[in-house]
């Protein structure tokens, strides 16, 4: 079952065993998921399924700016001092029409007042042929981790729903990025297998040209969407994987 939206611009800190103390800022509206992709193994559900009336109202970088002001004020006031702060929230945080304005001023207030922060965000790739969120991921976060999970356009539009011709426009995007980590999800369903070792193959390629700082990989933790039919590929199969991409010199690590 798809869960919940988040309800607010920034939610938590939480505990995290990956990265302590973390926070999340997210950009988009808190109605719907807005998102460029229709993910099979989406944790919120198919996006053609969130048919909300009316226009999709995201905050301004300002009214963010302001939120980001006073909620740190107040954690650093409680001394509650976040690791990391991550921006994803309700689908794709790089359609937000001011991403570049939002990003700096998101950058600025962890420099005031977290400046020991990592300032993460969890990117579907897909908008890199916007120069202005090319410019705010390579000037404002210190590990944008991009998604890169298929090796053929037909696993990328199968897995995704999307037009096969959206994996080349990742593929250039991504050369534009001046580091990143790749985050990898592996599923099986009827309509697609990222896991297959053709697939696989060829994804390996991408990553050879690409060269990430590094790969995380996964696979559900969680069941999505019934129909979507996907299921989590054995934890033996992603060591596999993460296996073959330390053999082209790139750190990996399966969680
Ligand atoms: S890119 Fe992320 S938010 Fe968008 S459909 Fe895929 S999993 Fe969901």
């Amino acid at each position: 079952m798809p869960i919940p939206l988040q309800d607010g611009w920034l939610y938590g800190p939480v505990d995290s065993r990956r990265y302590g103390r973390s926070l999340g800022v997210n950009p988009l509206p808190l109605d719907r998921k807005l998102c460029s992709l229709d993910c099979l193994y989406c944790q919120y559900g198919f996006t053609r399924a969130q048919d909300v009336a009316g226009r999709a109202e995201v905050p301004s970088a300002a009214e963010l700016a302001d939120a980001f002001e006073r909620e740190f004020s107040k954690l650093a006031a409680a001394k509650d001092f976040p690791d990391r702060i991550t921006v994803a929230g309700n689908g794709e945080p790089t359609l937000h029409p001011d991403f570049l304005n939002l990003s700096r001023a998101l950058a600025e207030a962890r420099d005031r007042h977290f400046p020991g922060a990592t300032l993460g965000l969890l990117c579907n790739s897909m908008h890199l042929n916007r120069d202005d969120v090319v410019e705010a991921i390579n000037d404002c976060y210190d590990e944008p981790a991009m998604k890169l999970e298929w090796g053929s356009a037909e696993c990328f539009a199968a897995m995704n729903q999307v037009s096969p011709k959206g994996l080349q426009r990742v593929l250039d995007g991504l050369t534009r990025i001046h580091r990143f980590v790749v985050q990898a999800l592996f599923m099986r369903s009827p309509q697609a297998d990222n896991s297959d070792p053709g697939e696989v193959a060829v994804w390996l390629q991408h990553l050879q040209r690409l060269r990430p700082e590094r790969v995380e990989l996964y696979s559900l933790d969680r069941p999505p969407e019934s129909q979507a039919q996907a299921e989590a590929v054995p934890r033996e199969r992603l060591i596999d994987i993460s296996n073959q991409v330390r053999a082209l010199g790139i750190p990996a690590e399966v969680y």
